[in-house]
């Protein structure tokens, strides 16, 4: 692989708007790359890890991420006030908000990440869908952008998609403004219904049809490119095990995906950068079903389960996001990417592992894996107290190995290690599921999760002093 020499000198102080283990994840990379980092955080985040690691910080408001992690002008102001010359979003709050983009960069600011115009291209499904059928992207068959106001018109689109269809509001996100449609004579109420809450939900009562697909996998493609037309795929994830649409376990390569199949829809989606003008890291989700992949949604920023690449290719996305916002030309092209082995991310989440009620509190004590293979991204520790306000997500489990049969094991005897006091997390329910034999094979649909849980819920130990037992003996203290 080629390194290119700086030939322009990095901004030395990145601001991050976020908290939690991305924080970290992005103070790690400014350590690595000699950039001080400015981390904002709320009052209830003042004494945790990433606070305590970050180079400055500055507390910008209460504990309701309105008054914080949203607050765009608190935000700003920090930046200006400790002399930061970038922000960091991480992801979620404000990272898919083309507003906050352009603000930091009125403010004279880089953005990490991409153009305000291509946040607000790709936040509207509907645009976004448009963007990729004219880059050549296959998408889910469908109404080709909104759907017409005439009842006529819109049981004629579904009766040439078939049913059933999906229902899909253009502003929608976290899985919420869509709804499925199997009889015709649901439909036009299904319709009136998606518009009515998109229009409270998104400020948007725009919605759009496509045809539902039944078996799917949710298989996504990592891009990164930069200010210089040059654009890389990095391989896919498989992201189909899911709860409430939730990702719940992810893994790179996706099993039985061949490299054609891998070169084919990654280029598809290289291209579709150039077409854009995108630059920074992006994902590219897709639904595989029978061989095919159709296009669902773009995210245009760092995502949650990125350490499974990272794993297999060996590139630092993070810190390639953060050179190539800083001005950098990509240092590697597209045939330097290599794949090596197999990765699977657990997300560990502080919840009941069956019934997956919250369940926020004290850490007593905590132990986090290690070894040959294992990577773990975490902002916990003994003591922590993890706030309420703020989603469950602990810690990322990570393995590498060189067969995903390896990975399974690694992460069984990974999992068996992880020891959290105090607050119940959901590794029993990653235990039991690495342990399915269907899950071994490879290959599920976004409902197997789902369907897995139904069939095994007798057996499933329901009582928290039935749930497995952690690998670490707790100290006396
Ligand atoms: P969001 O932005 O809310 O996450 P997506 O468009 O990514 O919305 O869809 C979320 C999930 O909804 C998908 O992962 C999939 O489970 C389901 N879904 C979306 N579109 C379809 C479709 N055409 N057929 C079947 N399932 C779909």
């Amino acid at each position: 692989m080629t390194t290119t020499a700086h030939h322009r000198p990095y901004f030395d102080k990145l601001l991050i708007a976020n908290r939690g283990e991305i924080a970290l994840r992005v103070i790690r990379a400014c350590r690595l790359l000699g950039i001080r980092s400015v981390l904002v955080h709320s009052t209830a985040d003042r004494d945790s890890l990433p606070v305590r690691m970050a180079d400055e910080t500055v507390c910008i408001g209460g504990a309701p991420s309105t008054q914080s992690y949203l607050n765009q002008d608190a935000i700003l102001a920090a930046a200006e006030l400790t002399g930061a010359q970038a922000i960091h979003p991480g992801y979620g709050f404000l990272s898919e908000n083309a507003e906050f983009a352009e603000r930091v960069e009125q403010a004279g600011l880089i953005f990490v990440g991409p153009t305000a115009a291509n946040i607000r291209q790709m936040g509207d499904k509907v645009a976004a869908k448009q963007a990729m059928l004219a880059a050549g992207v296959p998408c889910v068959p469908g109404s080709d952008g909104a759907l017409p106001a005439d009842d006529a018109a819109v049981l004629a689109l579904a009766q040439q998609v078939g049913l059933p269809v999906i229902i899909k509001a253009a502003g929608g996100g976290g899985g919420r403004g869509m709804r499925v449609v199997t009889q015709q004579d649901e439909l036009l109420a299904a319709v009136a219904m998606t518009k009515k809450e998109a229009s409270t939900a998104f400020g948007n009562p725009t919605v759009y049809m496509e045809r539902y697909l039944q078996q799917p996998r949710h298989i996504e493609i990592q891009v990164i490119a930069d200010n210089y037309g040059n654009a890389v795929h990095l391989g896919e994830r498989d992201c189909s095990s899911q709860r409430r649409h939730q990702k719940v376990i992810e893994e790179a390569p996706a099993p039985q995906i061949s490299a054609d199949e891998r070169a084919k829809i990654g280029q598809a989606c290289v291209n579709a950068c150039h077409q854009m003008g995108y630059r920074g890291v992006g994902t590219f989700e897709f639904l595989y079903e029978n061989g095919e992949f159709f296009f669902i949604e773009m995210n245009t920023r760092i995502q949650v389960e990125h350490p499974v690449t990272e794993l297999v290719t060996g590139i630092d996305l993070v810190a390639e996001q953060i050179k190539v916002a800083a001005g950098e030309p990509l240092s590697f092209g597209q045939d330097d990417i290599k794949w090596t082995g197999h990765a699977i991310e657990c997300r560990i989440n502080a919840e009941h592992p069956f019934n997956f009620m919250p369940s926020a509190g004290r850490i007593d004590y905590c132990h986090l894996p290690a070894g040959n293979g294992v990577r773990v991204d975490s902002h916990i520790e003994s003591g922590y107290r993890i706030p309420t306000q703020y989603d469950s997500l602990i810690a990322k489990l990570c393995v590498h190995a060189p067969t995903r049969q390896q990975a399974i094991t690694k992460m069984q005897a990974a999992l068996s290690e992880l020891t959290v006091t105090g607050i119940l997390t959901n590794k029993a329910l990653h235990q039991a599921f690495l342990a399915d034999e269907q899950f071994a094979q490879g290959g599920s649909s976004i409902h197997y999760l789902a369907e897995w849980l139904a069939e095994n819920q007798a057996n499933l130990p329901m009582n928290t002093t039935d749930l497995p037992k952690d690998g670490v003996r707790i100290p006396n203290t």
